[in-house]
C-alpha cells in the first residue's frame, strides 16, 4: 500500500511527536530510525515517519540525508513529503530549515511549500508571520538561550529568508479564516510574486483544519506536528485515508525495565516516586567510566530481582551532583559514560526477556535505539501527551516508550506499564 503522508523529521523525538499527533488522528504510523536503505519496509503503513538528527548537523549533511530519505518516500508510493521541524522553529542563522526546505523544493521539483510550525496544543501560534510560544514571541521565551539553537527573533519571515535562498510571503489569519478559496487564491497570488514559500498565520486547531483543506494537495509542506491534524483531515475528507485506525498497544509479553538518563526536574521527580515502589539502582558514573563492569554489574543486579516487578536503573541526578561529576570528567565525557552505559545495559537484558522497556531521556532514548539495532517503531497508544507506546518491527520484539525529559508526570513510569496487558 502506498504511503499516504511521508515525513522527515529533524530530530528524534520531534519524530515521534509527529508519528503520535497523526496516529492520534487515526493514521497507521511506523517510524524509521534514520536515513532508510533498500531493505527498510514500511509495514503498510499510511503515514511513515524518517527520524533523521539532523538538526544541528552540518548543513551539507542534513541536506544530503534528508534528500536521501525524501527519495526512499517516494519509491515507497509516498505522496506527499512533509519536513518537520521543532514547533519553535529550531534552527541555527544558517539551518537547518531553509537549506533542506529549499533542496526538497528543488528536488521534488515544487515551486512552492506553506511554513507551518503553528502547534496550538502546544501553545505555538502564528500571527502576522511571528511566532509566539504561550503568550510571548519566541525570541521573549526560553528558547532565546537554548544552548544549541538559540531563538533571537520570532518573525518567520526572517527567520526563513537569512537561511534560504528565497522569499517567504504570508498568508494571513484573515486568509485563513476566510476559507479554502481565500488560502488557494493567496498562494496562487505569491507564487505569481515569484515567493517560494508561504508563512502561514494559525491560532487555533480550526485553523489548521483549514489550511490542510485548501493546502492538503500540495506535493511538499513544512510545518511542525500540528499540520498534522489539517493535512490528516484533507486526506480523510478526499477519500485517500479510510475509517480512523484504533491504535494497539505492543503484544510483547516480558519483564519490564525503566531506564532513566534524564536529569530535569519532571524525569527526577519520576525517579523518586519510582523508587520508592520498585527495586531501583544507581549508576555509579565514576565506576562505569573506568571500564566496563559497571555494565555488568547493573545487569547481574536486575537479574537478581523479583521477576514479577519492574527494576529500575538510572543516572538521573540533581544538578549539583551532575556538575561535579562533569568537573570530573567533563561534560561531553559524562554524557557519553552514561548513555553508553544505559544502552549496554538495554542491550544486554534484552537479550535476557526484559522486553518491556521505558526509557527517559532524549539523547538516552537516541543510545538505546541505536544500541538495540531498532530500524523502525509502530506507534501505538498515547502513555502523555508526546509520548506513545510503540512496539520494535523487523527487529528483537520489544515494548518501548521513549520520553523526553521534561515530559510525563510523577507516575509516569507506573503509567506506562500499567497500560500493557
Ligand atoms: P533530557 O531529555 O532530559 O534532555 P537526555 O537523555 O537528552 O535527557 O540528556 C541527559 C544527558 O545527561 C545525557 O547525555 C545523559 O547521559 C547525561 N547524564 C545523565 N546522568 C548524568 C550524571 N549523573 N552526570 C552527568 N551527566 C549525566
Amino acid at each position: 500500500m502506498a504511503i499516504t503522508i511521508g515525513a522527515i523529521a529533524d530530530d528524534f523525538t520531534g519524530a515521534t511527536d509527529l508519528a503520535n499527533t497523526l496516529a492520534r488522528e487515526g493514521m497507521s504510523v511506523v517510524q524509521v530510525i534514520g536515513v532508510p536503505d533498500a531493505a527498510t519496509e514500511t509495514h503498510g503503513a499510511e503515514a511513515v515517519v524518517v527520524a533523521l538528527k539532523s538538526r544541528t548537523a552540518p548543513k551539507e549533511e542534513a541536506v544530503a540525508e534528508a534528500v536521501a530519505a525524501a527519495d526512499w518516500l517516494l519509491a515507497q508510493g509516498a505522496g506527499q513529503i512533509l519536513f518537520k521541524y521543532c514547533s519553535t522553529f529550531d534552527s541555527t542563522e544558517d539551518g537547518n530549515i531553509g537549506p533542506v526546505s529549499d533542496a526538497l523544493l528543488e528536488h521534488l521539483g515544487e515551486g512552492f511549500a506553506v511554513i507551518c510550525p503553528a502547534f496550538p496544543d502546544n501553545g505555538r501560534t502564528v500571527s502576522n508571520g511571528e511566532l509566539f510560544v504561550g503568550d510571548v514571541p519566541l525570541a521573549e521565551s526560553s528558547m532565546k538561550d537554548h544552548p544549541l539553537t538559540p531563538m533571537r527573533d520570532s518573525n518567520l519571515h526572517r527567520l526563513m529568508e537569512r537561511q534560504s535562498r528565497h522569499r517567504a510571503g504570508l498568508i494571513s489569519l484573515d486568509d485563513v479564516r476566510s476559507g479554502t478559496e481565500a488560502i488557494e487564491a493567496r498562494v496562487d497570488a505569491l507564487r505569481a510574486e515569484g515567493q517560494r514559500y508561504g508563512v502561514v498565520d494559525a491560532v487555533t486547531n480550526a485553523d489548521l483544519r483549514a489550511i490542510g483543506a485548501a493546502i492538503g494537495s500540495h506535493r511538499f509542506i513544512t510545518g511542525g506536528s500540528g499540520i498534522a491534524l489539517g493535512l490528516t483531515a484533507y486526506h480523510r475528507a478526499t477519500g485517500a485515508l479510510g475509517e480512523a485506525v484504533s491504535l494497539e498497544l505492543p503484544s510483547v509479553t516480558g519483564r519490564a525495565l525503566v531506564l532513566s538518563g534524564s536529569c530535569s526536574e519532571a524525569t527526577r521527580a519520576q525517579v523518586a516516586r519510582a523508587c520508592s515502589v520498585w527495586p531501583s539502582r544507581k549508576v555509579d558514573i565514576s565506576h562505569a567510566a573506568e571500564g566496563d563492569g559497571e555494565a555488568e554489574a547493573l545487569v547481574a543486579w536486575a537479574l537478581g530481582q523479583p521477576a514479577d516487578a519492574p527494576v529500575l536503573i538510572y543516572g538521573s541526578s540533581d544538578p549539583a551532583e551532575v556538575a561535579r561529576t562533569q568537573a570530573a570528567l567533563g561534560r561531553v565525557r559524562a554524557g557519553e559514560v552514561m548513555e553508553r552505559t544505559l544502552a549496554t545495559v538495554a542491550r544486554a537484558l534484552l537479550a535476557e526477556g526484559l522486553t518491556r522497556i521505558v526509557v527517559a531521556g532524549g539523547e538516552t532514548s537516541g543510545a538505546v535505539v541505536t544500541a538495540l539495532g531498532v530500524k523502525a517503531l509502530r506507534i501505538g497508544p498515547q502513555i502523555a501527551p508526546g509520548v506513545p507506546w510503540t512496539e520494535t518491527l523487523g527487529t528483537a520484539p520489544a515494548a518501548l516508550a521513549l520520553k523526553s525529559g521534561n515530559f510525563g508526570g510523577e507516575t509516569f513510569f507506573e503509567d506506562a506499564l500499567a497500560m500493557l496487558p
